[in-house]
């Protein structure tokens, strides 16, 4: 994790002490390129700093979702959250409804729109977390006279 990194500075600013936890926390995120469970930053935390006990971990998830540098998302029925951290404020994927799998992309085009709700709402916008819904191409069926 560098030292100029942005979500530090979010903490910093609201206050926060740089814990141990924190910055481990907070690393294991950012270096994630994609969506990642509680259980598996527990893992990478142990595996890291085993001082680091679950209950802070699980405190720093709270706190860095309140802060709006991650987000839970969720996925088919499942109760069981993943999370992702909020690069620039943005976070975009594609779902498929079919085997529950993630496409992340980066680009979303919504500056403008973004600029006119916060018109519109009279709302200060900080982020925004965009998900598509559809069936990815090896869950549907083949279409006729394909040759797979
Ligand atoms: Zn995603
Ligand atoms: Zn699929
Ligand atoms: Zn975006």
């Amino acid at each position: 994790m560098s030292e100029g990194s942005p979500h530090i500075q979010v903490l910093k600013d609201a206050g926060y002490r740089l814990t141990q936890a924190r910055l481990t926390v907070l690393g294991i995120l950012e270096a994630e390129r994609g969506h990642i469970t509680s259980a598996e930053v527990l893992e990478r935390v142990a595996a890291l700093k085993p001082a680091i006990g679950r209950a802070s971990v699980f405190r720093t998830l709270d706190l860095l979702t309140q802060l709006g540098i991650i987000r839970p998302t969720y996925n088919g029925s499942s109760l069981t959250p993943t999370y992702v951290l909020m690069r620039d404020g943005h976070h975009h994927h594609a779902i498929c409804t079919g085997c529950q799998r993630f496409f992340e992309f980066d680009d979303c085009g919504l500056e403008a729109l973004s600029r006119s709700l916060e018109q519109t709402l009279n709302l200060q916008i900080s982020g925004h977390l965009l998900e598509f819904y559809g069936i990815c191409a090896a869950c549907r069926p083949p279409a006729a006279g394909a040759s797979a």
